[in-house]
């Protein structure tokens, strides 16, 4: 078979695994003329997610031949799909021809399983060791491992690749035993141990090395001492949603394990595809893909602003058999940092020149970045809506649930419809529309209320910063544009 349809079969097999991104590893790069490849920058995204999503990796399978019979995948051995296999060879010339013409910035490389894990394990890390060892390739690779491999090969691939992964596939071990018979969850929890222990032991290491001089001749220049390297973008995993009964408070709950007890360096959520000849066990259509945007979004706030997975989703209600009679699942119509607000409005109003960072991290509109800009503000001066208008913050959703000196929302905070003003409607924008205008609403139109803090007195602790510019976004050094996403939450999944 000729090498473009094997990349035809096999780059078409691996579209169905989301869990790749290459941000979060060391940074290397060709400078100077020595090796190939760079984790800095970005290519041209030529893998694609099931549901048109854009991947910027070369993104294979070794392999789409599986022993396995995985309900939910198309590769399954029960599957009547066409097959192919490349030989390690072909995927090393394959990524090198690729990132030659700039075309992608690194391989993510998995691959069913064939004979047996370690037969299957040893090819994908041959094809790190041959790229990095013999063709000195510094762009990023991430290696989807297989759990039941042995320890052995699990650390030679940490040693090549810059993210490993293993997928956990269900959030329960009973959705995996019936959508995966053969796969084992206490092995895959295993392999995750295993590489958490090694991740943890090369950072502590590279510590010690950080800390220590060697200088090899007298008079040369001091030198660090090399420091080992695994995986220095961690490990990761997927979680497909939607393919059993599981409900988001399920889902979240088990994510909040895989962080804490394997330090996870992300958990992705894949909505459930149907696939061609799907099992009957299998539900008949996808779950809304707003599904999973909603458990991204709550991924976000477990991991950067302080919530804990049980206030997120509303916990569970017992009915009168002793059964859970709640949803557990999220709101599909707002995200859930602003449905926490709401079902928690004696918390609000926040007040922006007092409160401490938790508080402002719980306020809908405040990104993290956001709150540091206005925590450096209010040291000089009492902020008001107008200085918010120039922090960047989105007034629109800010302003019912805080108070400044000039800004108190009154009763806007219980009002009946406030969910609503506050989620328009989606509509299709228009190739040549104006950018929406952020202007701060007139003082007048906004209610004040006797609880009004007393800003009477001096209105800075120093008084020339009052009359210099606020730091804004723009004052921020640029950020590459995958470093820009989630954190600042104008530009993020809340806005
Ligand atoms: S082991 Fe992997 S490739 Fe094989 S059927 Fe299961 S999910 Fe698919």
């Amino acid at each position: 078979m000729e090498t473009t349809q094997k990349l035809a079969i096999l780059a078409d097999a691996a579209k169905y695994d989301a869990s790749c991104a290459s941000s979060g590893t060391s940074q290397r790069d060709s400078v100077g003329g020595k090796g190939i490849g760079s984790t800095e920058g970005s290519g041209i995204c030529h893998s694609y997610a099931p549901d048109g999503r854009c991947i910027s990796l070369l993104k294979i399978l070794l392999t789409n031949f599986c022993t396995y019979d995985c309900l939910y995948c198309v590769n399954r051995v029960s599957s009547n799909v066409p097959r192919a296999r490349f030989s390690v060879d072909e995927v090393v010339q394959l990524t090198l021809s690729f990132y030659r013409r700039n075309c992608i910035e690194g391989l993510f490389l998995s691959s069913g399983i064939i004979q047996s894990p370690d037969y299957t394990m040893e090819r994908v890390v041959e094809v790190a060791r041959v790229l990095r060892e013999e063709h000195d390739f510094r762009g990023y690779i991430h290696l989807k491992t297989i759990p039941d491999a042995s320890p052995e090969l699990l650390a030679r691939a940490g040693r090549y690749a810059d993210r490993l992964s293993i997928n956990i596939e269900l959030p329960t071990v009973q959705g995996l035993e019936a959508l995966a018979p053969e796969k084992d969850s206490a092995a895959i929890k295993r392999s995750m141990a295993r590489l958490r222990l090694h991740i943890d032991n090369a950072s502590g290491e590279a510590r010690d090395a950080a800390k220590t001089s060697v200088i090899s001749l007298p008079g040369s220049s001091v030198r660090r001492a090399a420091a080992p390297r695994f995986a220095p973008a961690g490990q990761s995993t997927q979680m497909i949603v939607g393919a059993d009964s599981a409900n988001d408070r399920t889902i979240l709950q088990a994510s909040t394990l895989l962080y804490s007890a394997y330090r996870m360096r992300r958990v992705y959520y894949s909505a459930f595809s149907p696939i061609p000849d799907a099992s009957s066990s299998l539900p008949l259509r996808q779950p809304p893909l707003m599904r999973e945007h909603r458990l991204y979004q709550a991924d976000w706030l477990i991991r950067f602003y302080g919530f804990a997975h049980d206030e997120i989703v509303a916990p569970p209600v017992c009915g009168t058999d002793g059964t859970d009679t709640s949803s557990g699942m999220l709101a599909l119509d707002i995200d859930p940092k602003l449905a926490w607000a709401l079902a928690h409005r004696a918390q609000f109003p926040v007040d922006l020149n007092r409160a401490p960072r938790e508080m402002l991290l719980r306020v809908p509109g405040l990104g993290v970045k956001a709150v540091v800009r206005i925590l450096a503000a209010r040291r000089v001066r009492q902020l008001r809506a107008d200085d918010l208008l120039r922090l960047h913050v989105p007034l629109k959703k800010v302003l019912p649930f805080v108070l400044v000196a000039d800004h108190h929302p009154g009763a806007t905070l219980d009002a009946a419809h406030l969910a609503a003003s506050l989620s328009p409607a989606p509509a299709q924008r228009g190739l040549f529309d104006e950018p929406e205008q952020l202007t701060a609403p007139a003082p007048a139109a906004r209610p004040h209320t006797a609880k009004l803090p007393d800003f009477s007195g001096p209105p800075a602790r120093i008084a020339p910063a009052d009359t210099a510019p606020l730091p804004t976004a723009h004052s921020q050094p640029h950020r590459a544009p995958w470093e820009a996403g989630f954190e600042d939450e104008r530009h993020s999944v809340w806005a």
